[in-house]
This record gives C-alpha cells, structure tokens and sequence, in this order.
C-alpha cells in the first residue's frame, strides 16, 4: 500500500500522544504520501505533541480547544496560512466527565451530558462548518465513534447518546456537503487502550470479554483502525459518505 493520499492536505485533530488513534492515523496519512498538520487541545499538550510531529518530519501544529468557536475559527485561519486546499480532516476528538462514565446512566448529570456532547459530537459540526471555506477541491471528513451509540454497553454511558448524536451528524453533514464534493463518515472502532479509553471504568475487562467473543477473535490495532481511515479519506472510497464503517474483528455482527 503506498501513495493512496499522494500530496493531500489532512488536517488530524486529536492526537494527544503515541497511543492516541488519530497519531495512528497521522502516521498511516504520512506513509501515504500526505501533508499531515496536527491539532492539539492546549499547551500542556504541546510538547508532547510537538515530537510526534518531528517524526512526521516536522508537521506544522495548531492549537485548537474544540469547545470554543472562536478558537475553531482561529485554528482555521491558521491552517489556511499552511494549506490554501485542504483535502481532508480526522475528527478523532472525545470527552465526558469521569463521573460520567461508570454506575448507573440514570445518575447522569445535566452538566456532563451537555459537555460530552457539545466536545464529542457538536465539535464535528462546528470544525466541518469552518474548515469547509478550504474543501475547495472537495475531500472527505472522517470521524470515530463506538457501537455503545446503538447498544448499551456497561459504564459507557454519557458517551453513548453523545456517539448517536455524533454519527447522526455524520449523515446530516454528508447530505450538507456532499453536493461541494466533501464526503463525511465515521469508523465504528472497537475498544483500544488509549487515555480517554481508560477513563471508562473496567474498561480493560471489556477488552478481555471481546477477545474471546469477536469472530476474528482478538481485538483490534490503532493501525488497523488507521488504515480504514486511510481508504475513507482516499479516492478508493469516492461514492461513500453518510456511513459508519465497523473496525471491531467483527463484534457489531454478534453481540
Ligand atoms: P485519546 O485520549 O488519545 O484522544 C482523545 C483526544 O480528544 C485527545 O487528543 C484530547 O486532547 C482530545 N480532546 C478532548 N477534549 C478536547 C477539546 N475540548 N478540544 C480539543 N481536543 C480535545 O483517545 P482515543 O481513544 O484516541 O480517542 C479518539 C477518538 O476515538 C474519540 O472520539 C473516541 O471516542 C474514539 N474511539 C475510541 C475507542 C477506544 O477504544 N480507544 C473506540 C472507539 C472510538
């Protein structure tokens, strides 16, 4: 596989270190012959990312807090300094309060569905919203999301109508878009363990129950989930948009 993203400008927003899936993804976008910029949250993020971006052999980075149009804005108007035509983004972006995310979803607070939702899933919106004024040449928008938005799975809670509502915009934003050429999906990854995974209480319980239940029997690799994202932002996925790809070895068909 080489060059399916040959002299592309993919905007990766979430990489927050090694483990994080949109690094991954940032890494698979580069081996592809892509331009990759980073965004990052905050400062203190800075550093850290500032090295996965030398490996990347120096990607431009931007600072851009999801929750704040205006730093939305900014973060755009940045980027159109570094790439005029961009040709596609990686929403790989998601938080909710740790309270939030284990005993019993009834006991959720009106303030941590607010915010998970607004970070988790209205960010898509907002980031599309911007950055299309770039998507001149078209492109593909790729987001992440997780079977817990359709089933119910323990401790997710908060998380799962925030990735309903996510996957939800991904259709509205495809019938939106689409018509300019920009083609907006989502990849259904099962569980991996990065920092926002761990925050979910027994969430490596989950990842022993799976191994033992998918039909590929094993759970997956970021790389795997990158490489997925790879083919959603390449041309070999030009009549897709409006869908949610399963990267799970299989669970979504049997549990
Ligand atoms: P991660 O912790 O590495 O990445 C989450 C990212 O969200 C971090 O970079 C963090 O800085 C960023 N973020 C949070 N709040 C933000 C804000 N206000 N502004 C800007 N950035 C903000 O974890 P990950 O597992 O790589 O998560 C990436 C995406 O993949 C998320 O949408 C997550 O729900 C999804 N996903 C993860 C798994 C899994 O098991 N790891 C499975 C399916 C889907």
């Amino acid at each position: 596989m080489s060059g399916l993203l040959h002299d592309k400008n993919i905007l990766v927003m979430g990489a927050a270190n090694q483990r994080s899936i949109a690094w991954s993804i940032a890494e698979a976008v580069h081996r592809e012959g892509g331009h990759v910029a980073l965004t990052y949250q905050a400062e203190r993020l800075k550093g850290r990312v500032s090295r996965l971006a030398e490996e990347l052999g120096g990607a431009p980075m931007i600072e851009c807090d999801v929750a704040d149009d205006d730093a939305v804005r900014r973060a755009v108007d940045r980027l159109a300094e570094i790439m005029p035509v961009l040709h596609g983004i990686v929403h790989s972006i998601a938080w909710a309060p740790a309270e939030d995310l284990q005993g019993s979803f009834v006991e959720t607070t009106r303030t941590g569905f607010a915010q998970a939702n607004d970070i988790s899933s209205y960010s898509l919106i907002a980031v599309a919203r911007e950055a299309r004024r770039l998507m001149t040449a078209g492109g593909a928008v790729v987001t992440m999301t997780y079977a817990g938005s359709w089933r119910v799975i323990p401790n997710y809670n908060v998380m799962g109508p925030a990735k309903a509502s996510l996957e939800s915009s991904v259709r509205y934003l495809a019938a939106d878009l689409g018509p300019a050429g920009v083609r907006v999906n989502a990849v259904s990854a099962g569980p991996i363990a990065t920092v926002a995974a761990r925050t979910i209480k027994d969430f490596s319980g989950m990842l022993d129950l799976l191994e033992s239940h998918t039909p590929l029997r094993r759970n997956v690799t970021a790389d795997e989930v990158a490489d997925a994202a790879v083919f959603l932002l390449s041309d070999l996925s030009r009549a897709i948009t409006g869908e949610v790809v399963h990267v799970d070895a299989g669970a979504h068909a049997v549990t």
